[in-house]
């Protein structure tokens, strides 16, 4: 009870009544009880006091003069600070009490005079706790809606949070997806957006018969030689200053894609006739004439294209991109900067390549090479000096099979190293056996073609030593034949393979001089023997001696250079008389003898013929 006092202790009630007796009264007992009690005689004290200090409880009684109870009432309502005290009515019984209008202007009840004065305490006690009560309710209210703020507020960041996580993922997402469907150096969709587009294509064009469509296919050429010579770094710059040019002839609609090294594919979209895609072609064979200005080079590419028109005859897009491809590819052998369109034959000419390719691999197994062997001649003496190794492929259907047929799928396939180690060394054998049976009384030598992708071998010098150690060969006699085309790819590795057959006393020859590179400086820097005159500049060759052409030229470079020039293909007794004339050293051709197989070359040299 003691606590409980010491609570209301603190509550301050205010007093209104005209009646002295009344204020003294209840003021006494108030007090008594522990209340802080104020008194005032009339309305106005009563609101300057309330408006001074709020009370807690304000007793108000009715009938005053000048301001009655209801009007204390109303103001204290009115005003802000004051509203909320609870005010209960004083009335005296005899009074005409209106308790409507006093719940009305704001009262919370009323006692009757004279007071009970038990009942006037259970009142106020009641109101102050009600009060108390509504304080509480208000301060907790006001707590809980501050946490709802501060989770709000706590949520709305979540959320933010959140939105920004989903941002940065989408984000991330697309980027991925960029990546997973584009070329990370030159930005240009991939083969796998290409193939895309492309199967879009196609669906149109099977929807629409008329809807055509076009894949271009462009791949750089000697684009290997900017890549070696000026590193991949310059390699790689070109690569997206060729994107960049190409992009600019596209229109929007276009797709422009690289497909992987120096290849690139265009798809062109609802085209009316093949002509928008030539027309493309030329132009950019045009704008590749412009050289590209790179960081620290000047570079000039040239191009090969491949067309392929696409309609709803094709089942497959992999099948244009191929057939473009193919197009692309007999532009590159037809003489490289120039575009074909793909027509069927191509195709034919593809799948004969690739029964070539199995046909070889078998022969490979079942041994199905012999070399023959085609004299040359020393022109001074018209005897037989040596021979020349010519591979041949004795194939089960179609006969006697000429390496021009197949040499060229044989280094594609990367067989060509076989094969050809598999000719020196029947070759080196072949000379050893003339050696040692003693067929002429002097040593004949032994010419061997070497393909320019034997050259790329690490190798190569290994393979050529286990040859001549088996053999047992004077590598004296050896002459290795290679074309310019050695040089011109293998450059720096190339005089190093050439220093090591020049420290074996091996010789080598250029072979199919003239008609390869221009250039004629490797002549000075690399350690070359002979130089093997074209056929093709030999057939000229009728008497005329407005016909040398190039021969005289070359035969003085041997001479100067200290080397030796041997005539290929001489197939009249003109031609050699001319070539006897400008004194060129060795001769070979179907005149002297046609390439034959071991036996019959070996009873040409009993025979001792004389030319
Ligand atoms: P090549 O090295 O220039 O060989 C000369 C070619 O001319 C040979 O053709 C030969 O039969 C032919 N020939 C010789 N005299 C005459 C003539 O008077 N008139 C005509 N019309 N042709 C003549 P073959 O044997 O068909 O070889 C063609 C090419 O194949 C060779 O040209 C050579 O580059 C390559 N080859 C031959 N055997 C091998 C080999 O074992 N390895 C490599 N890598 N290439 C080889
Ligand atoms: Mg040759
Ligand atoms: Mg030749």
């Amino acid at each position: 009870m003691n606590s409980n006092q010491d609570c209301i202790a603190k509550e301050d009630i205010l007093i209104v009544d005209d009646n002295p007796d009344n204020l003294y009264l209840l003021s006494k007992m108030l007090a008594k009880k522990g209340y802080r009690v104020r008194t005032a005689s009339n309305g106005q004290m009563a609101l300057t006091a309330a408006q001074a200090v709020a009370p807690d409880l304000v007793l108000l009684d009715i009938m005053m003069p000048d301001i009655d109870g209801y009007e204390v009432c109303a103001n204290l309502k009115a005003d802000p600070n004051t509203a909320e005290i609870p005010v209960i009515f004083l009335s005296a019984l005899t009074d005409t009490f209106d308790k409507i209008k006093a719940f009305a202007v704001g009262g919370v009840d009323y006692v009757t005079k004279p007071f009970q004065l038990a009942e006037v305490l259970a009142r106020v006690q009641n109101h102050l706790a009600l009060r108390a009560a509504e304080i509480a309710k208000k301060e907790l209210n006001y707590q809980l809606e501050e946490r709802v703020k501060e989770r709000t507020t706590q949520l709305e960041a979540a959320n933010c949070e959140l939105k920004r996580e989903i941002n940065e993922r989408k984000l991330l997402e697309a980027q991925l997806l960029k990546m997973a469907l584009h070329d990370s150096l030159t930005n240009l969709p991939n083969r796998v957006l290409f193939m895309e587009r492309l199967i879009q294509a196609l669906n149109c064009s099977k929807q629409h018969q008329d809807y055509q469509f076009a894949v271009i296919f462009l791949d750089c050429d000697r684009f290997k030689i900017i890549n070696d010579s000026l590193g991949h770094p310059v390699g790689d710059e070109l690569l997206i200053a060729l994107a960049r040019r190409l992009e600019t002839h596209l229109d929007s609609q276009a797709t422009l894609a690289r497909l992987g090294g120096d290849e690139f594919a265009i798809l062109l979209v609802n085209i009316e006739t093949i002509t928008t895609a030539t027309k493309l072609a030329n132009t950019i064979l045009q704008a590749l004439a412009i050289p590209f200005q790179l960081k620290r080079y000047e570079v000039f590419i040239n191009a090969s294209i491949g067309i392929a028109l696409g309609n709803c005859d094709y089942e497959q897009p992999e099948h244009l991109l191929r057939d473009a491809d193919t197009a692309m590819y007999r532009a590159k052998t037809l003489g490289k900067g120039q575009y074909q369109i793909f027509d069927p034959a191509m195709h034919h000419a593809t799948l004969q390549a690739l029964q070539l390719e199995n046909d070889l691999r078998r022969a490979v197994k079942q041994q199905e090479f012999i070399v023959y062997y085609q004299p040359i001649i020393d022109l001074k003496t018209g005897m037989i000096f040596g021979f020349e190794a010519l591979l041949r492929w004795h194939h089960p259907q179609k006969g006697l099979v000429s390496p021009s047929v197949f040499i060229s799928v044989a280094e594609e396939t990367g067989l060509i190293n076989y094969i050809g180690n598999w000719v020196l060394g029947e070759a080196c054998r072949q000379l050893q056996l003339w050696h040692q049976e003693k067929v002429t009384d002097y040593p004949l030598t032994m010419s061997v073609n070497l393909s320019v992708k034997q050259f790329a071998q690490l190798d190569l010098i290994e393979q050529i030593d286990r040859v001549l150690a088996q053999t047992q060969v004077n590598p004296r006699f050896l002459k290795l034949e290679i074309t310019e085309s050695v040089i011109m790819e293998n450059d720096k590795a190339a005089g190093i393979v050439f220093q090591k057959l020049r420290e074996r006393n091996i010789q080598l020859s250029i072979d199919d001089f003239g008609t390869g590179y221009s250039s004629l400086s490797y002549l000075h820097s690399f350690p070359v023997d002979n130089l093997k005159i074209d056929r093709s500049f030999v057939q000229r060759l009728d008497g005329n001696p407005e016909n040398l052409g190039l021969i005289p030229t070359i035969i003085s470079i041997t001479k100067a250079l200290g080397m030796k020039a041997i005539a290929e293909g001489i197939e009249t007794p003109e031609q050699l008389a001319q070539l006897r004339i400008l004194d060129c050293h060795f001769g070979q051709g179907f005149l002297f003898s046609k390439p034959l197989p071991a036996k019959q070359a070996t009873n040409l040299i009993f025979l001792a013929p004389r030319w």
